[in-house]
């Protein structure tokens, strides 16, 4: 069985002051999360508070490369069937992603995957993963 990947609409992305940073580098290609100063972890999603400890965080560019943790393709939840992940990247933090561009019935636990963006509705960029 396969099941192609196909396009459908992408609902604009609440962008406020605490995330306007990150949509403004998606739009550059640019995936990035927030790191610790006191700690040094880097944690998802971005927080201006680092979960750990409290402590202040800045951006960091993240390198796009991770590995699918668990994937599921939905099918019942529209008329087109999409892949959605838990992806961990290289730097060890985990994103709940979309898989696109590929056969979905093919993705499969362990997979390398990387960054891609889609367009939502509005422009905003949306980071998404592809087979490596
Ligand atoms: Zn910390």
């Amino acid at each position: 069985m396969s099941t192609p990947y196909t396009e459908r609409p992408l609902a604009a992305p609440l962008v406020d002051a605490a995330t306007e940073p990150f949509w403004n580098a998606t739009r550059e290609g640019r995936l990035s999360g927030r790191r610790c100063l006191s700690c040094s972890k880097l944690h998802w999603y971005p927080r201006a508070l680092c979960p750990f400890c409290q402590g202040e965080t800045e951006w960091e560019t993240l390198s796009g490369q991770g590995t699918i943790y668990s994937v599921s393709v939905t099918r019942r939840a529209g008329p087109i069937p999409y892949a959605i992940a838990y992806v961990t990247l290289d730097e060890g933090i985990t994103m709940l992603c979309n898989i696109v561009d590929c056969d979905l019935d093919g993705l499969h636990i362990g997979q390398r995957v990387k960054l891609c963006f889609k367009a939502a509705e509005g422009g905003a960029m949306i980071p998404m993963f592809t087979p490596a």
